[in-house]
């Protein structure tokens, strides 16, 4: 492989001119480590399982190799979709096929993004007109299958991103049927942002002797963030966030709630201290969602207040600040949530408000992380019973404290805390040490999935433990590139 000093460049990835200038114009230096590694046993032809998260540029690690391919490789006759690719998400989805449109500037490649809650209508006559990549999130796309819409019988590509999230949303068995419409001779692409078992499982269902390739959460909480945790009572965090949002002249800033109502109310007391702001979360219709989205990035909307799910694949470069109004129940989504931040090279502020009853989140998070959130100390509402005690562990609620009765505004009843010491309640010890995200992660069980041990394994060979999704149960980070060819 050609470097460039001791720099790898997209070029000595083995990219052709048309993709080189396609990233040249996106501004784009060098690869990123999730393109470093995936892009040559890609263009080679070989499976990939990607454990890296949004933010880490993982969408142009599996584009560009699959627009290179097709590109190479073109058919004759009418055009037909080729290549799938399967986001949980709309904004997601949007966001790839925005991506896919920069990167195949200069290519003969027609896309389309399809997701539901908006006409179909738009959808079925580019489908009718002929493409070459679709990107889809699951409903919508079995929908349209089921209407004889499309056919995805010459699929050449299939890509699932964020497999972690889809299986978190109940997806599993919407990607089981798409599986089973695909052609057998395929190339696929795994990319989800941690690595439980129940991926491993999915991933062990249908990718072949795949490369994998870890970007690991504990790299990605990048260095250009500088992340902050303030102890503060639940009832003053209100105080805190506009003191914060207005003393820092915060222009373009993501806060975080746990749930939609949290995301609500608090856009309305912002709104009381005559902070500008828009919430985004699955209640939202598509057209409020868009409409917050496009008002964030163009300024005149400066906050943006969303819950984890809706945030998913919110890729705005200028965003300075992220808050962690609450701190999330999951650690990894600490790390999706600062990643909103410092963007594509910039640097960014992270704060996390951590009150007394989250004091075990912020344990598992920094044992995700592996290290302590340096703490605010310059902060009026400072709360030292909101401070983690010697030993506490992660996820584990604090007893006893009388701000717990009134303070569960905000956290979803599903995680069936019962505030007992040591209950261990659901996933919430994922974070406890990095080999804990082998443990099948049990909290978000909105997706009915979960509760089943043998899930994503179809029948079409998800004892196939010599592929890599058999492999990753090992994977801690330190094993980082099994399998696949050494560049
Ligand atoms: P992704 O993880 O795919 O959502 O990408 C995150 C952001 O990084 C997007 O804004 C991309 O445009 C940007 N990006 C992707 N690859 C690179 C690169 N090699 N250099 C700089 N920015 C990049």
């Amino acid at each position: 492989m050609i470097e460039d000093g001791n720099m790898t460049t997209f070029q000595s990835l083995g990219l052709v001119d048309t993709l080189l200038r396609a990233v040249e114009a996106e501004g784009y230096e060098s690869p990123t480590p999730v393109q470093e590694q995936s892009i040559p046993p890609l263009l080679a032809g070989r499976d990939v399982l990607g454990v890296a998260q949004t933010g880490t540029g993982k969408t142009a690690a599996f584009t560009l190799p699959v627009l290179q391919i097709m590109d190479r490789n073109k058919p004759g006759g009418k055009r037909h979709i080729r290549a799938l690719i399967l986001s949980p998400t709309r904004e997601l989805a949007a966001q790839i096929d925005e991506r896919l449109g920069a990167y195949s500037e200069h290519m003969d490649v027609r896309h389309r993004v399809i997701f539901g809650g908006v006409n179909q209508n738009p959808q079925v006559r580019a489908l009718q007109r002929g493409l070459d990549v679709l990107v889809a999130t699951p409903g919508r796309l079995l929908d349209l299958v089921g209407q004889g819409h499309i056919d995805l019988s010459r699929i050449e590509f299939f890509v699932l991103d964020e497999a972690d999230r889809m299986l978190d949303m109940g997806f599993i068995n919407d990607i089981k049927k798409v599986l089973k419409l695909l052609p057998n001779r395929r190339q696929n692409l795994l990319f989800s942002a941690t690595m439980p078992k129940s991926i491993a499982t999915l991933a062990g269902s249908f990718l072949n002797d795949a490369v994998m390739v870890d970007v690991s959460p504990k790299e990605m909480t990048v260095d250009r963030i500088q992340q902050k945790i303030m102890f503060v009572r639940k009832a003053d965090k209100r105080r805190l966030i506009v003191k914060l949002i207005k003393e820092q002249k915060v222009k373009c800033g993501i806060v975080f709630t746990r749930t939609k109502h949290g995301a609500n109310r608090l856009v309305k007391q912002l709104d009381q201290s005559h902070i500008s702001a828009a919430a985004i979360h699955g209640n939202k219709s598509q057209g409020a969602r868009t409409k917050a989205l496009e008002g964030f990035k163009k300024g005149s909307i400066p906050i943006l207040v969303a819950t984890d799910i809706a945030s998913r694949g919110i890729d705005v470069e200028g965003i300075t600040h992220v808050f962690n109004y609450d701190l999330p129940n999951i650690p990894e989504s600490y790390v999706h949530r600062i990643g909103r931040t410092a963007r594509a090279g910039r640097s960014g502020v992270a704060y996390a408000f951590c009150d007394d009853s989250e004091s075990g989140y912020l344990v598992g998070i920094q044992n995700l992380i592996g290290m302590e959130i340096p703490v605010e100390t310059q902060n009026p509402f400072h709360f030292e019973g909101a401070i983690p005690k010697p030993g506490q562990k992660a996820g584990e609620m604090k007893k006893n404290s009388s701000q717990n009765k009134n303070s569960n505004e905000g956290r979803p009843r599903q995680h069936g805390y019962k505030g007992k010491r040591g209950s261990n309640s659901n996933n919430n010890n994922r974070g406890q040490s990095r080999n804990s995200r082998d443990s099948k992660p049990n909290n978000n069980n909105r997706g009915q999935a979960r509760r089943k041990p043998s899930e994503g394994s179809s029948s079409n060979g998800s004892r196939n433990d010599r592929n890599s999704g058999g492999r990753s149960n090992n994977n801690s980070g330190n094993n980082r590139r099994q399998g696949g060819p050494r560049r």
